[in-house]
């Protein structure tokens, strides 16, 4: 018995000693500055502001289209970018996606993509009051510069034509073909994307580096970190909607039998709501924890992420409290739309409920379907599949690619102390469908602590936009 004692003891105080060994050895890296930034031009910011005046709105409707307006931005590129019209052949795809091909002089290396949207989602007319600047006046005031677009996503489309404009105007050649690639329809169907990546399959052309908007920078969202968090997205969730039916015959609201379709309904939709799907720490997530680990104020949280091997289920319940990062540790499912009923003095028949899934890697379609109806479980409720639009969650780009490295060197040199570690993307963005096309997708852009994406005040600091254009300018220069 006293042997058992003293060897549990010992088991016991192995393991305490690894774990404060890992958790001390687990120092922050050593202070590092970047390089000193290209100054910004009062000529870039003017383009910055040119570009947010042009009302390029993606209708809810295609037959709404405002071919004018877009037009009249293919004439503000062409005017602003005269260099970047006269040296790089650009291919129109789909009357309004454009490819610009910088060729390099070595043609045996994959060429690299940079791309971006520029069509904007609308400003709700009902909430112009709010803001504090003219949506589509492009002010630049405060340190900012303001308006629909800027964030999503002119900021880098801008920024990589102003970067490719003056590297021309240095005579800059670079070895690596890059293709900038440009969508007009990202925040509707995302078509543009698909017709230019379908072109590019038809020319068996493969890319070893594609950055679309993505990831971004963090100062605020972990108070115990003190520095920058650059996130850089390497992969995306899945998606699909699940229609759920319940029927019962109805009849006259004066005399109620004792189960209505809206009943099973909500019993149903209770029951989802109470139970997730099981969480798990995929790659990238593993790797982000362990990346900031060092960096940590808090020692209890410094102790659980220096040692996942031991502490990896209290950290899955810790990232599940929170709705932004429980999204990165589980497959989410939430209702969006209840629909029954016709008259107050009717009960109705049917019952239908749509539900979105967005799918951890390594999960399917398929895996929601079952989970959904295994928690459920109630016959009476028909459960299909909403073909709109649906898709398995992307295969993540490594953190070792040629891609990754590229991207993290760079924003190493253009903020100061910043932690580079990968991220997953909850939404979707045009860049999914270069998947087919490339093993280095990349999203990231280095805004820092962005406000107001679709919503109100959608701003961007002035110095951020710096820190893009030179992004792309060293994006650019490593292709040499
Ligand atoms: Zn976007």
């Amino acid at each position: 018995m006293k042997k058992v004692v003293v060897f549990i003891g010992a088991i016991v105080l192995i393991i305490i000693a690894v774990v404060l060994t890992k958790t001390i050895s687990n120092a922050p890296g050593a202070h590092q500055k970047s390089s000193v930034l290209e100054p910004l031009t009062n000529e870039s910011i003017n383009h910055m502001s040119q570009a947010i005046q042009i009302k390029t709105e993606t209708p809810n409707d295609a037959l709404e289209f405002d071919t004018t307006t877009f037009l009249t931005y293919r004439k503000f590129l062409e005017k602003s970018y005269p260099l970047v019209h006269k040296n790089l052949p650009r291919t129109i795809i789909d009357s309004f996606n454009y490819v610009y091909e910088w060729k390099g002089t070595d043609t045996s290396i994959l060429p690299m993509v940079l791309m971006a949207h520029y069509d904007v989602v609308p400003v709700e007319a009902s909430a112009v009051k709010l803001w504090h600047a003219v949506p589509y006046g492009g002010e630049v005031k405060e340190g900012y510069i303001w308006g629909r677009g800027v964030l999503d996503d002119k900021s880098s489309m801008i920024s990589i034509l102003e970067a490719a404009e003056a590297q021309l105007a240095k005579g800059f050649q670079p070895k690596q073909t890059i293709l900038l690639c440009f969508g007009a329809d990202e925040e509707s169907s995302g078509n543009g994307a698909t017709a230019v990546v379908k072109y590019f399959k038809s020319k068996n052309r493969r890319f070893d580096i594609v950055v679309d908007e993505g990831g971004e920078i963090s100062t605020e969202e972990m108070k115990d970190i003190k520095r920058p968090i650059a996130s850089i997205g390497v992969g995306e969730k899945g998606y699909v909607t699940l229609i759920l039916t319940a029927q019962i015959a109805g009849g006259h609201s004066s005399i109620p039998g004792q189960t209505t379709a809206i009943d099973i309904l909500s019993k149903g939709l209770y029951q989802l709501r109470k139970k997730q799907m099981p969480a798990k720490l995929i790659a990238p997530i593993k790797t982000y924890l362990e990346r900031i680990s060092g960096y940590t104020e808090s020692f209890s949280k410094k102790i659980a992420l220096s040692n996942l091997w031991l502490f990896e289920k209290q950290v899955i319940n810790n990232l599940s409290e929170a709705p932004s990062t429980n999204a990165l540790v589980r497959t989410t499912i939430v209702p969006t739309i209840v629909n029954s009923g016709v008259r107050d003095n009717v009960i109705p028949t049917f019952a239908t409920a749509y539900i979105n899934s967005r799918i951890l890697p390594g999960e399917t379609q398929k895996d929601v379907y079952n989970f959904v109806e295994k928690t459920i479980n109630d016959t009476n409720i028909k459960i299909t599949y909403y073909n709109n639009y649906s898709t398995l969650p992307s295969p993540t780009t490594d953190i070792h690619s040629k891609a990754f490295k590229r991207v993290e060197a760079v924003i190493n040199k253009i903020v100061d102390d910043v932690i580079v570690a990968p991220m997953l993307m909850v939404g979707a963005t045009d860049s999914r469908n270069y998947r087919d096309v490339s093993d280095g997708v990349i999203n990231f852009t280095p805004i820092t602590n962005a406000k107001g994406y679709h919503g109100i005040d959608e701003r961007m600091l002035v110095t951020d936009y710096q820190k893009c254009i030179n992004f792309y300018s060293l994006l650019i220069q490593g292709s040499k």
